[in-house]
């Protein structure tokens, strides 16, 4: 696989600093998995990180805090669960932080339509902006917005352009809130996306605004 589009510096940083929001930080964390160039640039944030920490933790963990959550774990009830890895069936369009949250085929997901041709499956968590796949058919566009925010997405299958250029399996596009887009899907099979903001996006057509309420983007 040939990844053309990176995550930037800055979102780098912030996730290494645990900065992001959970979703955001599940994208860049899938991206990471499947992209070495990326995963390079990381080690050598969290190293720099690691070094500053280093200087600050004997500072910040208070002993009796420590004892105190150490006691607690001993008190909670023990769970087993057998995971077998011979059994498990590992989806290889998933990639493996995503498997913590998604257990089946991504055809087989209960697919919330929007609009003919759109739909979504929401993470299973609650937070600030959206965290959420989206799956477009052929040919269509997603509606045109600009963000308050960041928004992260990876492509999961297929492929979409836009005024940034085209974006195939593995590649993120991570934009600021400068950027007004309409990504177009351009492949044949539909385009699957994992997409994470930190705020609700902003849209820019009337239909856009009218569906916003419904639709909770
Ligand atoms: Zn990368």
């Amino acid at each position: 696989m040939s990844i053309n589009h990176h995550l930037d510096d800055a979102t780098l940083v912030s996730y290494s600093a645990g900065a992001l929001s959970q979703g955001m930080a599940l994208v860049v964390a899938s991206h990471l998995s499947i992209c070495p160039q990326c995963r390079k640039r990381a080690e050598v944030n969290d190293s720099v990180g690691g070094a500053l920490l280093e200087s600050l933790e004997a500072e910040t963990v208070a002993d009796g805090m420590l004892a105190s959550i150490l006691t607690r774990l001993d008190d909670m009830p023990v769970q087993l669960t057998e995971v077998s890895t011979d059994t498990a069936v590992i989806d290889p369009e998933i990639p493996s932080p995503l498997r913590d949250y998604i257990d089946r085929p991504l055809d087989d997901l209960e697919w919330k339509r929007i609009v003919p041709g759109v739909a979504y499956y929401d993470m299973p968590w609650e937070g600030h902006g959206v965290s959420r796949l989206l799956r477009i058919a052929p040919g269509k566009a997603m509606l045109a917005h600009t963000h308050n925010g960041n928004e992260l997405t990876m492509v999961l299958r297929g492929s979409f352009s836009d005024e940034v250029g085209r974006f195939r399996r593995g590649d993120v596009a991570d934009l600021d809130d400068q950027i007004e887009h309409q990504p177009l899907v351009d492949s044949k099979e539909d385009c699957i996306c994992l997409i994470a903001t930190d705020a609700p996006l902003r849209f820019t057509t009337l239909f856009g605004k009218l569906v916003q309420p419904i639709t909770g983007f």
